[in-house]
């Protein structure tokens, strides 16, 4: 019997989220969308609470969760604030290809100091000729003794500045191209670390994005993650597991924008009768909810192949994804129409949740790359 219903400990965890994000997040996320300063004050709170580092095991100082819960927890702070929940959500991005590949040494020494001092952690794949193209990534980490020496230029880098750690992916041998593409954890503090100004953007304010330059910045051999020329796998096995969570992300916005919406149209009285008792905005109104629903499921079916241990959860987890995402962009945009010039002001949220919702599109790969994945999932 197939069953949709969340345990006890799943519903408590629901509730967790859901408290941290009217608590901690609903009072400060215009703040953040204004300034467009990194949130410490709610990475702190999240650290001190439990919230943080998801998916790292409890006795590195995690959360211990698995991919299904955790995008539970996605939706709900997704409810609250793209922009701030990226900002969570980007540092298990970049521990992900540790959990993917790093030793216990390694894991014990990066979540020691990161948990100590309530640090973040940055994924650097992107540079200024490798975006949806990975392979044409130009980096270079080149061997010395017991040293490789980095040297390039990343871009778009969500938590770039005020990491701790940067995770790297850069070439061991520019001869042999993408097949030398090789993970190592970067700490910020060494020389030759230039993080450019944060870039300035449309939505997900509560989060900084940074371009980031690599100066021969020497790291020590036990900083590489996995074995040399693992790189590509491990970056690619790094989206496949957190795709359900930038789908749980936007479903968190769609669903917001959609109860903002449902609720100020039952109460808007034109030609002397709720705007609900036009079948144009009821009708919007019953899209809306229905794509919400059909998101989440094939969300909640993606992370709970990955429980079960299949072959090809990286498919499902890019299809909830561009779902999901292009349901965000959907779900938001009908809001800020069911609300008419209401919807348009930034005095209900809604059109804050329509620029978030666009950056699902783009990241983790564009909802084409999405389909790329997906095509080569069914027709393999
Ligand atoms: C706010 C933000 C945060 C980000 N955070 C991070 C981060 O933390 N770490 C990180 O490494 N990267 C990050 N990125 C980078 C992000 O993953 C890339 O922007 C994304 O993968 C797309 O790459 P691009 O912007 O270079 O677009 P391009 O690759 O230049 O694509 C341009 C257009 O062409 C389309 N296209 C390209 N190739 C194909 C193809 N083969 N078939 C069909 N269509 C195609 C794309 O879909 C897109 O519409 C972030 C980006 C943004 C905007």
């Amino acid at each position: 019997m197939v069953d949709f219903s969340l345990t006890k400990q799943q519903q408590e965890l629901v509730e967790k989220y859901k408290d941290f994000a009217e608590r901690v997040i609903i009072p400060v996320r215009a703040k953040y969308d204004e300034s467009s300063e990194f949130p410490w004050e709610v990475i702190k709170k999240a650290y001190d609470e439990g919230l943080m580092n998801s998916q790292i095991p409890k006795k590195l100082g995690g959360e211990g969760l698995n991919i299904f819960d955790s995008q539970l927890g996605s939706e709900e702070l997704g409810a609250a604030c793209a922009g701030i929940c990226i900002s969570i959500d980007a540092n298990m991005l970049a521990l992900t290809p540790w959990i993917i590949a790093a030793d216990d040494e390694q894991l014990k020494r990066f979540m020691g100091r990161l948990n100590e001092e309530k640090g973040t952690a940055a994924y650097a794949l992107t540079e200024p000729n490798a975006g949806s193209d990975v392979a044409g990534i130009k980096t270079t980490a080149i061997k010395k003794g017991d040293k490789y020496i980095i040297n390039g230029h990343k871009r778009f880098i969500t938590n770039g500045e005020g990491a701790m750690y940067h995770t790297v992916f850069a070439l061991t041998d520019p001869e042999r191209g993408a097949r030398s593409l090789t993970c190592f954890v970067v700490p910020t503090d060494l020389p030759g670390v230039e993080i450019l100004p944060r870039l300035d953007k449309m939505g997900q304010r509560g989060s900084v994005q940074n371009e980031i330059k690599y100066n021969d910045v020497e790291i020590p051999v036990e900083n590489l993650i996995g074995r040399e020329g693992e790189g590509f796998l491990i970056g690619m096995k790094t989206f496949d597991r957190t795709r359900t969570g930038v789908a749980a992300l936007s479903i968190g916005i769609a669903r917001s924008a959609y109860e903002i919406s449902r609720d100020w149209a039952k109460n808007r009285i034109q030609f002397g009768k709720p705007v609900t008792a036009n079948q144009a905005v009821s009708f919007m109104l019953a899209e809306m909810a229905t794509k919400i629903e059909l998101a989440r499921l094939i969300t909640w079916k993606a992370a709970w192949y990955f429980e079960q241990g299949l072959k090809t959860p990286g498919t499902y987890s890019a299809m909830a994804k561009y779902y999901a995402s292009d349901v965000a962009m959907e779900v938001t945009t009908d809001a800020v129409q069911v609300m008419g010039g209401d919807g348009y002001t930034r005095s209900f949220g809604v059109e804050k949740m329509m620029r978030d919702a666009k950056l699902c599109q783009i990241y983790e790969g564009t909802n084409q790359v999405q389909k790329l994945v997906i095509s080569k999932g069914i027709l393999r």
